[in-house]
């Protein structure tokens, strides 16, 4: 007969407290832990080295903080289902614990390889949620009030068995980039693992927070005024509940009203971030498809229209030489420290879409490899989103000068990230604006204004809309709340 035995496999969750595979793994006597660096993930297209070395630390630490809790985690390099069988030969185990994930097409058909394999295995494969994503969703009604019940429940917790049995398995040493094939960074990482993630969760809290409302727009004061969380909660060092909780306290404490105010505003921005996972998880295909299906044809290289993207704007825009200071700005500024603030990545984004007319794929496969803290769900979602093909939002095409004026007045940000600006080696601007907004808000109106596109919106507002207020606004809400839908789509 075969003796129970656990195997928690760590993905995107590379933590100790609020972890409920763990907890129900550390029941059992005979436990293990395991962490798989994939070559599916390796080979994707949204993967860059950067994202591997941030993970490699966040293992090396997470096995350290295992071991002093009695529990080995094994690092193997392979594809799953190899490493699976390759390990059950050793280590005979009979369930399975693991987080559920809304990731990219790849880690999908890979967690459904698994299940496959689980059951022709007799493996009690059992996945809990980590986030606000609710599986098998059958409507976004009540959405907000799920998210707040798992937000505000206890984190779970139970005493681990003690008397656990030795299990003669190496754990494997973690790794290094060059093991991997990769060169060294060329870009400093920030500090990775759970413990960097709880000092900058309480940084942010103590005293980062204060102005936050106010330092998130410009790229200048988003650096320090933002909390900067993001890569932490993309690679799962700190839970969502975990943020959501301790910063419900803090403003519940504080006597400091201003500090309140500001951090209200960040709680709402954690639900914003299960919400546009929500929307890759109810469609997975948005990953590579217009959410509005109307749109499809719209733009080159999305691949209904017959020609591909222009490869020469697009590789003027990748590599910060548009000739547009403040996009340059911004594209140099992420490529070299892998985070740029929420305004700035959306004019990035609206930039490539109504200025050059690119399709979002393949510069959001571009960006996914620049963000440290690439999310999937978050990602896909807002480059539709700043590319108009969402069918439901407001068309907002940013003007960089009009940035440049309001959130670097006097240059600061343009003349550190361009040393060349203002000389002969500076390029001139590769479109003519005014034509190239004119002529993409003319397509794009004239597209919106049919039955078909109208129809299709109410489906996808159907589908996924947010619900409730604290959400970015969806068409109905904006109308009702602010402008009328011809002054939608101007220059800001
Ligand atoms: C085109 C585009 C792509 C993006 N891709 C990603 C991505 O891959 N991963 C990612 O985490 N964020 C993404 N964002 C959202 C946002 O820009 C980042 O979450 C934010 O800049 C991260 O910095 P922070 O943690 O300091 O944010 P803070 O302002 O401190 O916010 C705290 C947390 O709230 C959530 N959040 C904040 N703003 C948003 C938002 N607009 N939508 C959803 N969640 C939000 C994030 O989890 C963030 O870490 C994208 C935005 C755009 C416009």
């Amino acid at each position: 007969m075969t003796h129970p035995a656990a195997l928690v496999w760590f993905k995107r969750d590379l933590r100790i407290r609020d972890h409920a595979p763990l907890i129900e793994a550390l029941q059992f006597e005979r436990a293990l832990g395991l962490v798989v660096i994939e070559p599916e993930w390796l080979a994707s297209p949204e993967c860059d080295p950067r994202h591997v070395g941030f993970l490699l630390d966040c293992i090396a630490r997470l096995q350290r903080d295992l071991a002093e809790r009695g529990l080995r985690l094994v690092v193997r390099c392979g594809s799953m289902l190899n490493v699976l069988q390759a390990l059950r030969a050793k280590f005979a185990f009979t369930h399975l614990f693991s987080h559920e994930e809304t990731g990219s097409g790849w880690s999908y058909s890979r967690d459904l390889a698994v299940a496959d394999w689980c059951r022709a295995h007799a493996i009690d494969w059992k996945e809990s949620p980590q986030t606000g994503v609710v599986r098998r969703l059958a409507s976004r009604s009540g959405w907000a009030a799920r998210w707040a019940q798992r937000m505000n429940s206890r984190p779970p917790n139970a005493r681990p068995q003690t008397n656990r049995s030795a299990i003669d398995l190496p754990a494997g040493a973690v790794p290094t980039l060059r093991d991997l094939g990769f060169s060294a960074l060329t870009l400093t990482l920030p500090a990775a693992g759970e413990r960097a993630a709880w000092s900058t969760l309480e940084s942010f809290l103590d005293d980062r927070g204060h102005g936050y409302r106010r330092a998130m727009s410009s790229p200048l004061t988003a650096v320090d005024g933002c909390s900067r969380l993001s890569a932490h909660l993309a690679f799962g060092t700190i839970s969502m509940r975990s943020v959501h909780q301790s910063t419900e306290t803090r403003i519940a404490t504080t006597a400091d009203r201003s500090l309140a105010y500001d951090l209200r505003g960040f709680a709402s921005r954690l639900r914003w971030h299960c919400h546009f996972m929500q929307k890759l998880e109810d469609e997975p295909a948005i990953e590579w498809r217009n959410v509005a299906r109307s749109v499809d044809g719209l733009r080159p290289g999305d691949g209904v229209h017959p020609q591909a993207i222009d490869r020469e704007l697009f590789e003027a825009w990748c590599e910060g030489r548009t000739g547009f200071p403040m996009v340059d700005a911004c594209m140099r500024q992420l490529r070299a420290t892998g985070w740029l603030n929420f305004r700035m990545r959306a004019m990035l984004v609206s930039f490539a879409a109504y200025h050059l007319w690119l399709h979002w794929r393949e510069p959001g496969l571009f960006l996914a490899r620049q963000f440290l803290d690439f999310e999937p769900g978050i990602h896909w979602s807002q480059m539709q989103m700043q590319s108009g093909t969402t069918g439901i939002n407001t068309l907002r095409i940013y003007s960089p000068a009009k940035q440049a004026r309001d959130q670097d007045p006097n240059g600061q940000y343009i003349r550190a990230w361009i040393p060349e600006f203002g000389t002969k080696a500076y390029p001139s601007p590769v479109i003519d604006e005014r034509t190239a907004i004119a002529t993409a808000k003319e397509k794009l109106y004239a597209l919106r204004k049919s039955r078909a596109a109208h129809t299709e919106a109410q489906a996808i507002q159907h589908k996924h809309g947010s619900r409730k207020s604290g959400l970015p606004p969806t068409p109905s809400r904006k109308r009702r709340r602010t402008a009328a839908p011809d002054k939608q789509g101007s220059l800001f």
